[in-house]
């Protein structure tokens, strides 16, 4: 429902600005992917074909890491390319956000045995939503999303929680 039909035509609604960006911010998530294996084949990519359409929830993929807020890990990490997964989030613009996508982002997947295999991306980068399956389906991303955009309207009160309890 449109605002003013809900509001009436003449209202004023008052708030913080942090508020009002984080609400924009939640609702205009461009994501660097950074798809290694065949979670990026098999769920990601799907993603934003016509089927499940993730544009029309303000979901983008961004090919450059300067202008992205998200970046998708979505495969195994080897130590070997650690590095520049590292260096493609520290290009990125504060404030960013990371998912790990399936089983090997998340923990090292059916490759944990192997000894050039990361175990977890977020031994490499901080991860705010873990998104598990072998591949996830692409509505388990959508979730996945989702769980973002509440953190994010969130963070400041989170943020505020944290400060008191130090
Ligand atoms: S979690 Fe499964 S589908 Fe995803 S990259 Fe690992 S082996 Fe492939």
């Amino acid at each position: 429902m449109a605002l003013d039909k809900l509001l009436g035509e003449n209202s004023v609604i008052f708030t913080k600005s942090e508020q009002l960006f984080d609400a924009a911010r939640a609702n205009s998530l461009w994501y660097l992917s950074y798809g290694i294996a065949c979670c990026a084949i098999e769920g990601l990519m799907s993603a934003g074909g016509p089927k499940f359409d993730y544009d029309r929830f303000g979901i983008f993929h961004r090919g450059s890491p300067r202008q992205a807020d998200v970046m998708i890990v979505a495969g195994t990490v080897n130590k070997k390319m650690a590095h520049a997964l590292r260096k493609l989030y520290d290009q990125m613009p504060e404030p960013k956000w990371v998912i790990a996508m399936g089983a090997c982002a998340c923990t090292g997947g059916p490759f944990r045995e192997y000894p050039n295999v990361v175990l977890g991306v977020d031994k490499i980068v901080p991860v705010d939503v873990y998104v598990p399956g072998c591949p996830p389906r692409p509505e388990s991303m959508q979730y996945g999303f989702m769980q973002l955009q509440d953190k994010i309207r969130n963070r400041r009160k989170e943020m505020a929680r944290e400060q008191r309890s130090a």
